[in-house]
């Protein structure tokens, strides 16, 4: 593996088991996260990332399952741990900040306590002392002022107890930061201060951040690339200038366009046609050919590579692989919706 290359996901799959069978939330998807970057991982709700950023720490149970892929971190394969050997990688390595904290922090437990406690748990040979120091100044550095540490959750805004949960990856000095919708409860000021916050922390401790959200603007103010899911595959991914420059899926370019943009002349915000499709029956081929304006007849038959279109931008789509299209079914008729 690369060394710059942090975290090497290969074929991922991960089920849900449903009494009407089992669904493939994630399916088959290979992603690589850069040492130091920020990686936005975009896509409608149901498509998948939130149970992509879960397995990366391996954090399913009940209905479902990895079932098939290899998860390399750090040179380590996660896989080939036990669960048991799990809660030693999260937190201390992985760490990860939700879209509601509350469900993370501890409500009965004052912030100072629950963040020494967390260090000291996962590195018992810290006295109570250097933890709390180390607590305070971290927080400090967050923009949280001290006396606040003595306060509960509930008596902290949406916004501080996100700077808590990030304070908590850096407190324990995690590699990897992985923000599952962190802002979609925050109203846009204390947004934009928290996206400006992950930037410099980027740069600063030298984080790597998995960024998850429904929100291409976010990605587009703060990631330096961007992966695209539809329906559990990866279908795009490049860097925020390639991608948002010149996007080569039809469903990435369709995301662009819906985004309102006050530079350009008015009009009725384009909207994509159709519905997300169910992942218990999802279509045959390509997934987004009921609803791509661009659909050729081997899109419903045979599923397009996740392969490079031009350097390191990588896109799953016929139109890019015309050739291989035009020998396996003949000449393609193109329909531009
Ligand atoms: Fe559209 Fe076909 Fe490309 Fe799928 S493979 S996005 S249906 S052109």
């Amino acid at each position: 593996m690369p060394d710059d290359i942090l975290y090497s996901i290969r074929n991922l799959t991960v089920e849900y088991k449903t009494r009407a069978g089992a669904v493939r939330a994630v399916d088959d998807v290979s992603l690589d996260i850069r040492r130091g970057e920020i990686l936005g991982l975009v896509g409608e709700s149901g498509c998948g990332k939130s149970t992509l950023g879960k397995a990366l720490m391996r954090l399913h149970d009940g209905p479902a399952s990895i079932t098939g892929g290899e998860l390399v971190f750090d040179g380590r394969n996660l896989m080939n741990l036990s669960l048991r050997e799990m809660p030693d990688i999260r937190g201390a390595e992985i760490g990860m900040v939700f879209q509601d904290p509350m469900t993370s922090l501890n409500p009965v437990q004052r912030i100072l306590d629950h963040l020494t406690e967390t260090i000291q748990t996962h590195e018992p040979e810290t006295s109570i002392a250097t933890a709390r120091t180390r607590a305070d100044e971290l927080v400090e550095r967050l923009g949280i002022r001290h006396e606040r540490l003595k306060e509960y959750p509930h008596q902290m805004s949406g916004g501080m107890r996100q700077r808590v949960m990030i304070s908590l990856a850096l407190a324990l000095r995690a590699k990897l930061v992985i923000a599952d919708e962190p802002t979609t409860s925050l109203d846009v000021i204390v947004e934009a201060k928290f996206l400006d916050l992950l930037k410099e922390l980027q740069k600063e401790f030298g984080l790597t951040i998995l960024l998850i959200t429904h929100n291409i603007g976010v990605v587009a103010e703060v990631a330096d690339r961007v992966a695209v899911m539809y329906a559990a595959k990866m279908v795009e991914v490049g860097t925020v200038q390639d991608v948002f420059a010149d996007a080569k899926h039809p469903y990435t370019q369709g995301l662009l366009k819906s985004v309102p943009n006050i530079k350009l002349d008015s009009g009725d915000l384009y909207k994509m046609g159709g519905q997300p499709p169910s992942l218990l029956h999802p279509p045959s081929g390509c997934r987004f050919h009921p609803r791509c304006p661009f659909v050729m007849d081997i899109c419903s038959v045979q599923e397009p590579a996740f392969e490079p279109v031009i350097g390191d931008h990588l896109a799953s789509c016929w139109l890019y692989q015309k050739a291989v299209a035009e020998k396996t079914t003949g000449k393609q008729e193109i329909r531009h919706g």
